[in-house]
């Protein structure tokens, strides 16, 4: 089976327009979320507001998606000691699984900073059973569940070239990780370029989508 993921990060507004976009095309992501940022607000290039989702109020909104950790507050994991690490994790499952109400077993890295010391205490000293790691690689095949790749960003100007040659692959089964943000599509004015790729994925029949954990379920 030749598997697309859709993992998206951080939780933010637009992640309710993107959600109404995957509805429409019947396909379901993994969205990567930090219980510990409720409407936490920065700003892109000094003048977009960017707003974090009061997650509390959004049990609704994800209850068909995936919902996975990215750690409580988001910190570069490689400036944690063991225990804040642990402790970042554990402590956003929590959360997480308090307010969905579901089994929380995905993880996605926070900024691109990760090692595989970071990945075995992950696997060691938490409940999580697969980590989407910061590295982007063309292989459909990941080494292993705690070393998922991405395999472009949604604005990869070449992610229809990638997707055609994904499609004709010869493996058994191949998985493409499409990574990024919703606040990009709002930031960069990309909403027509997301629902141009949704739409290309739900058409393209050798494609199959996955939420991250359904994937590994299959794969491994
Ligand atoms: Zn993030």
């Amino acid at each position: 089976m030749k598997i697309v993921v859709l993992s998206f990060d951080d939780g933010t507004i637009y992640d309710r327009k993107f959600i109404e976009l995957l509805n429409k095309y019947h396909l379901r992501a993994t969205f990567n979320l930090n219980s510990g940022l409720d409407d936490y607000v920065w700003y892109y290039n000094k003048n977009h507001e960017i707003r974090r989702l009061n997650l509390k109020e959004c049990k609704d909104l994800y209850r068909n998606q995936e919902v996975a950790s990215h750690t409580l507050t988001h910190p570069f994991l490689t400036s944690l000691n063991k225990d804040e690490l642990i402790y970042q994790i554990n402590q956003d499952l929590i959360n997480l699984e308090k307010i969905f109400n579901k089994k929380i077993t995905s993880f996605a890295v926070p900024f691109d900073a990760c090692n595989d010391k970071i990945i075995e205490i992950i696997k060691k000293n938490t409940k999580i059973k697969n980590i989407r790691c910061p590295c982007i690689k063309d292989d459909y095949f990941p080494i292993d569940q705690y070393h998922i790749h991405i395999n472009a960003l949604y604005d990869d100007p070449l992610i229809f070239d990638k997707l055609e040659k994904f499609s004709s692959n010869n493996l058994e089964n191949s998985l493409f990780v499409i990574a990024g943000h919703s606040y990009e599509f709002e930031v960069k004015n990309d909403w027509e370029k997301i629902e141009k790729l949704l739409k290309y994925i739900y058409t393209n029949l050798k494609l199959t989508n996955m939420t991250m954990q359904e994937a590994v379920d299959y794969l491994f």
